[in-house]
């Protein structure tokens, strides 16, 4: 499948780069290393993304060229999507039109596009533009492999979730090799949370359930507001309840303006959340997916916890 990308990319002068909406550090660490490798292999080539970039993300090299819309415009021969199993997650328009390649690691990744790499393997996306790079012959710059290291370090949850394995720190070690500072990427993104994000933080631990092996906490829309909280203050504060003793799978609810609930999963590795967030629409991996849930919150968390439960006491 590399080659057929790779054959695709240089076939075609003109591209644009995408992900998800709400991106985390993999789609943007991989959408900017990906636009410079093909600036590098003398390609024209945009990101442009449905969100702003997340405050934590904005130090990467290349994150001023992000540009934010809601619909792809310019002649373009080419869409990259990286990180994302349909047009639909990326809430781009004009998409339909393009010549699609996906390049995604995820375990729920749909063919949706006209060429898709899609290896579940892989640790990150990263990973797969890392030996894009490679095998076209491109110089990984101390840049290129800051943006990378740092989607495979967020995408692992810092080397530490399930999946992580001596391939993932051998593609570590080259990308510190070519000039990624492990220090400097874990500063920008674990030592530089908003305070805001800390009052919500708080807030959300104020509502921590516990059944067992389950943990579940959320916030609702009038503590976002009280907290002054942005919706990229809500990545990761699903770990905090995954981090108690015994718990195997954590559950943050976060209400949404339109009253619907995001739904963020975690495991420790007994049981496959990707099943579960499917089971409501979502995805994601075996360690870490989302889906979204109508309200009132009380039946969301009754539903998701009747999913759950009986997966739980199997294992
Ligand atoms: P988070 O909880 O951080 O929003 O998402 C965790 C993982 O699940 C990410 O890899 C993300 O791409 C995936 N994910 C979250 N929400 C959805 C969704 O609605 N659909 C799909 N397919 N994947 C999701």
């Amino acid at each position: 499948m590399l080659r057929e990308v790779l054959e695709h990319i240089q076939r075609r002068d003109r591209f644009v780069l995408t992900s998800h909406a709400r991106p985390d550090g993999d789609a943007i660490g991989s959408a900017l290393a990906c636009c410079e490798v093909l600036r590098q292999l003398g390609k024209s080539a945009d990101v442009v993304l449905h969100d702003p970039v997340p405050r934590i993300y904005q130090p990467l090299p290349f994150a001023d060229r992000v540009v934010r819309a809601d619909c792809v415009n310019g002649h373009y021969e080419a869409a990259i999507i990286l990180e994302c199993d349909s047009i639909q997650r990326t809430r781009l328009e004009g998409l339909e039109n393009q010549f699609l390649i996906s390049i995604d690691h995820h375990l729920s990744g749909r063919p949706f596009a006209h060429v898709n790499w899609i290896d579940p393997k892989a640790a990150a996306t990263a990973e797969l533009v890392y030996r894009l790079a490679r095998e076209a012959g491109v110089a990984v710059s101390p840049e290129i492999a800051t943006c990378l290291y740092t989607a495979l370090m967020t995408d692992t949850g810092s080397f530490m979730f399930r999946g992580t394995n001596e391939q993932t720190f051998a593609l570590a070690r080259e990308l510190v090799l070519a000039g990624a500072d492990p220090a400097h990427c874990a500063q920008n993104i674990y030592f530089a949370h908003s305070t805001a994000k800390m009052r919500l933080l708080g807030a959300a631990l104020s509502n921590l359930h516990r059944e067992g092996p389950l943990a579940w906490i959320w916030v609702t829309r009038e503590q976002m507001e009280r907290s002054q909280a942005k919706e990229e203050d809500c990545e990761g504060i699903v770990n905090y309840a995954l981090s108690i003793q015994d718990v195997e799978i954590a559950a943050f609810f976060r209400e949404m303006p339109d009253g619907r609930y995001r739904v963020s999963l975690r495991s420790k590795g007994k049981l496959n959340v990707a099943e579960i967030a499917e089971l409501f629409g979502g995805g994601g991996h075996e360690c870490a997916s989302g889906c979204s849930m109508d309200g009132p919150l009380s039946i969301a968390v009754a539903l998701m916890l009747e999913k759950i439960r009986p997966a739980s006491s199997a294992d």
